[in-house]
C-alpha cells in the first residue's frame, strides 16, 4: 500500500478521533452487533480464504478462529456497560468532603498488527476489545495470508467507518512506517524478534504496548498421568493448524519410564484423529509457504524420527512427525511452529524443571499428571504465560482467564474483561465539594494541625 494511502488513513482516524473524543457504550454495542451480523454473514468466504491460505477445514476454522470472534463479540456486547461504568473507591476521612473514583477512558487511536497463523481470529480479537474500550483502530494484518487480509478489509470496509476501523495492507515497509507514527495504543501479535522491534519503536513515543508473542511451550507427562488421554489431547493440540499455534505444545518433556508407552499412543492417536495418511487428508493444515515449509523439512533429524517424517513439496504439508531429542538438537533451539513434536526425557520433576528453566520463559506450559505434588511443584517453580493442567490449548478458549505471556513470550494480557482492561486508561478522578475548606493542609501550620496530620497519616 503506498505511504500517501496510509497516511491518508492516519489522518481519517485522528479527525474521527477529534470528533468523537468519546465513543458512548451505545454506539459501540452498534459496532459490535454490525461486526458480529457481517462475520455471520461472511463466514462462508472467510471460511474459504483460511483454507486458501492455510487449508484450514471449515470447522476448524469455525472452531479455532470466526466461532471465538463471535463469542468475544457476544461476551462483550452483554458486559460492556458494566465494564464501561465508572468505578466508586473509598475516599479517605481526611479528604472530606469529596468523592473518589476510577474513570474508564479509551486510549485513542490503536495500532492492531497481526501474523498469519490464526489470521482472522488475531486480527479481530483484538479490534473486539478495542472497540468495547472506546478506541478506533488501524488494522496490518499479515502479508503471508494474503487471501484472509483480503477478507478481513472486505468486511471493515462493510462494517465502520473509515476514521473509525480501517486497514492497512502489506509487510515490512508498511508496518514500519505505521511504526513510525505516533499511536496511543500498539497492540502487536507475531515473534518476539518482531516484537523487540516493535517495542523500541513504541518507546520512542512513550506509547503503551501489549505483545503477544511465542516461544517453547513444554508439555510435561509424568508417570502417574493417563496416558492414553494425554496422547489424544496432545495430538490435538499440537496439530491444530498443523503446529502452527502460538501454544502449540512444542516438546514433551516425559517421564523416561513411560515414554514408549507414550510414543505408541501418540502414534495410534494421529491414524485415529488425522487417518494413517494426513499427507492426502484435506483436512490437514498445510505450511504457510515454502519457506516454512523448507525449515520444518530441514529441522527433522531422520535418524531420530519415531514416527512420520514425510513432507509433500507440492501441498506443503509436513507429517506429523515425532522424533526423540536432546536439549542440544537443532530442534530445541527455537520455537518450532510446526507438526514436529520432540520427546525428550527426565528421571525427576525437579531435573526437568531445572532444564525448562534454561529456556526463556515460553507463552504456555503444560503437565499431564495425576499427583497434586508434580502438579504445584511445576505452577510454583515455573514462569510462564498460562496454561493446562491435563489438557492443551484450552485455556485459550475461556474468554474468562486472560491471555498472554511473560516477558520473551509476551507482555501484557487480553481477551475478555482482561482484553477491555488492556485497552482501557483509567483514570484516577478526585471530586472535591466546595461548600467545606478545611485548614489542615494550608500554611502556616500549627501544632494542632501538625497533630492532626500525624493522626492521618501513619
Ligand atoms: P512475524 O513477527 O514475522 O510478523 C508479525 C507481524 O509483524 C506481521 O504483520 C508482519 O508484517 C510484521 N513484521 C514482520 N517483520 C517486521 C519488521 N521487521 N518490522 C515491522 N513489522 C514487521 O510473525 P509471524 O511469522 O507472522 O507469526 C509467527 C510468530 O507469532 C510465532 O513466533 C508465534 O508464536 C507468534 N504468535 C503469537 C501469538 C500469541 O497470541 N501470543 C499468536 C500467534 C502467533
Amino acid at each position: 500500500m503506498v505511504e500517501s494511502v496510509i497516511l491518508d488513513k492516519i489522518s481519517k482516524q485522528r479527525e474521527f478521533i477529534k470528533n468523537n473524543p468519546v465513543i458512548s457504550v451505545k454506539d459501540r454495542k452498534k459496532a459490535l452487533k454490525r461486526l458480529h451480523t457481517n462475520i455471520k454473514e461472511m463466514t462462508p468466504e472467510i471460511c474459504d480464504a483460511l483454507y486458501k491460505d492455510l487449508s484450514k477445514s471449515k470447522i476448524e476454522s469455525y472452531m479455532t478462529e470466526v466461532g471465538v470472534v463471535l463469542n468475544e463479540i457476544s461476551y462483550m456486547l452483554r458486559r460492556v456497560k458494566r465494564f464501561a461504568r465508572k468505578k466508586r473507591v473509598h475516599t479517605p476521612l481526611s479528604h472530606f468532603p469529596a468523592k473518589s473514583y476510577r474513570l474508564p477512558t479509551a486510549y485513542g487511536s490503536v495500532l492492531v498488527i497481526s501474523p498469519w497463523n490464526y489470521p482472522f481470529l488475531l486480527s479481530i480479537q483484538p479490534i473486539v476489545d478495542a472497540i468495547s474500550a472506546g478506541n478506533s483502530v488501524i488494522l496490518k494484518p499479515s502479508v503471508y495470508s494474503p487471501n484472509v487480509s483480503a477478507v478481513i478489509d472486505k468486511l471493515i470496509k462493510n462494517t465502520f467507518d473509515e476514521g473509525y476501523v480501517t486497514t492497512v495492507l502489506g509487510g515490512v515497509a508498511e508496518c514500519t512506517l505505521l511504526l513510525d507514527q505516533d499511536f496511543d495504543y500498539i497492540f502487536y501479535t507475531g515473534s518476539t524478534r518482531v516484537g523487540e522491534i516493535v517495542m523500541k519503536k513504541a518507546a520512542e513515543h512513550f506509547t503503551p504496548v501489549t505483545l503477544e508473542m511465542g516461544g517453547k511451550s513444554p508439555c510435561i507427562v509424568d508417570k502417574t498421568a493417563n496416558i492414553k488421554l494425554a496422547a489424544r489431547r496432545i495430538v490435538f493440540g499440537k496439530l491444530l493448524n498443523a503446529g502452527q499455534t502460538c501454544v502449540a505444545p512444542d516438546y514433551i518433556y516425559c517421564e523416561e519410564s513411560v515414554k514408549d508407552k507414550l510414543v505408541a499412543e501418540l502414534q495410534r492417536e494421529i491414524v485415529k484423529q488425522y487417518s494413517s495418511d494426513p499427507l492426502s487428508n484435506k483436512d490437514y493444515p498445510k505450511m504457510i509457504n515454502q519457506k516454512q515449509f523448507d525449515a520444518m523439512n530441514r529441522l527433522i533429524d531422520r535418524d531420530k524420527v519415531l514416527y512420520g517424517g514425510k513432507c509433500d513439496n507440492g501441498t506443503l504439508k509436513i507429517e506429523p512427525t515425532i522424533v526423540s531429542a536432546t536439549f542440544d538438537d537443532e530442534v530445541m533451539q527455537n520455537e518450532i511452529f510446526g507438526p514436529i513434536l520432540p520427546i525428550l526425557t527426565f528421571s525427576d520433576i525437579t531435573e526437568a524443571v531445572e532444564k525448562i528453566n534454561k529456556l526463556t520463559h515460553p507463552l504456555a506450559l503444560y503437565i499431564f499428571s495425576s499427583s497434586a505434588k508434580n502438579q504445584s511443584y511445576v505452577l510454583a517453580h515455573c514462569r510462564f504465560g498460562g496454561g493446562c493442567i491435563n489438557d492443551t490449548i484450552m485455556h485459550l478458549a475461556n474468554n474468562r482467564l486472560g491471555f498472554g505471556g511473560i516477558k520473551h513470550s509476551g507482555i501484557g494480557a487480553y481477551h475478555g474483561k482482561v482484553g477491555f482492561e488492556t485497552f482501557t486508561h483509567y483514570r484516577s478522578i478526585l471530586h472535591t465539594a466546595t461548600w467545606l475548606d478545611l485548614p489542615l493542609r494550608y500554611q502556616p501550620f500549627t501544632k494542632f494541625k501538625e497533630k492532626l496530620i500525624k493522626m492521618f497519616l501513619k
